[in-house]
């Protein structure tokens, strides 16, 4: 069983993601974390996002079991790893990787759910459920802000506003793999919904699927 999770970035993704594995008891996998370590891999080298040649070695070497889960998840960071994951050498690199998991989940899982930008399009196109997870720009950036609040951080909301329409502009414009729901995607707005209703929802639509 692979559910795919596609969506713009701070739209919820990760949190349903988790919890849909949880509740089935399938391995997670979030793809956006291979493209922040490769980004932060670079720039912990001295060079730019931009810099190609750096990239794909970063993705090349990329060892996704010793990723340091705090160090990737700053603003920065978000920003570069969408300038990297815009590189096709980039994305074939760590293409087998993801495919792997997606078919061979670690534990035996029984399934696997793939969170990211293309999976329902790219990496797996015949995953058994897709969904396709938004909000709008305003709450996905109101939500970003009330996080970093939480963790003491005190970033204007409307700079968090350009961030996300910066970042979802770059993801959507790309030539390869762009941002777009998979023609067979369930789409789930969750910029009206809490938590708790947006898995429900999910849940609904994983469970119509499986009937
Ligand atoms: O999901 P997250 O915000 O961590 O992703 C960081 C960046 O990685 C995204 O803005 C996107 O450019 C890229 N990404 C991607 N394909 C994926 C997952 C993430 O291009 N499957």
């Amino acid at each position: 069983m692979i559910i795919a999770i596609d969506g713009p970035a701070a739209a919820g993704k990760g949190t349903l993601a988790r919890q849909i594995a949880g509740h089935f008891g399938y391995a997670y996998l979030d793809t956006g974390s291979l493209y922040r370590a490769v980004a932060h891999a670079v720039m912990r080298d001295g060079k730019a996002p931009s810099d190609s040649g750096a990239a794909l070695a970063a993705a090349e070497q990329l060892d996704p079991g010793a990723i340091d889960q705090k160090a990737i998840r700053t603003a920065e960071i978000g920003q570069a790893a969408s300038i990297v994951a815009a590189m096709q050498p980039v994305r074939d690199a760590i293409l087998a990787f993801q495919r792997h998991f997606a078919e061979n989940p670690p534990e035996r899982a029984p399934g696997a759910v793939l969170d990211g930008r293309d999976i329902g399009t790219v990496v797996c196109p015949d995953a058994d459920v897709k969904l396709f997870v938004t909000a709008s720009p305003e709450v996905r950036a109101h939500r970003r802000w009330l996080e970093l609040k939480g963790s003491g951080s005190s970033v204007p909301e409307a700079q968090i506003l350009d961030e996300v329409r910066e970042r979802d502009k770059r993801d959507q414009e790309r030539a390869t793999s762009p941002l777009i729901p998979a023609a067979d995607a369930h789409l789930l707005d969750t910029s009206d919904l809490s938590i708790e209703a947006s898995f429900e929802a999910a849940l609904a639509i994983i469970e119509s699927v499986q009937a």
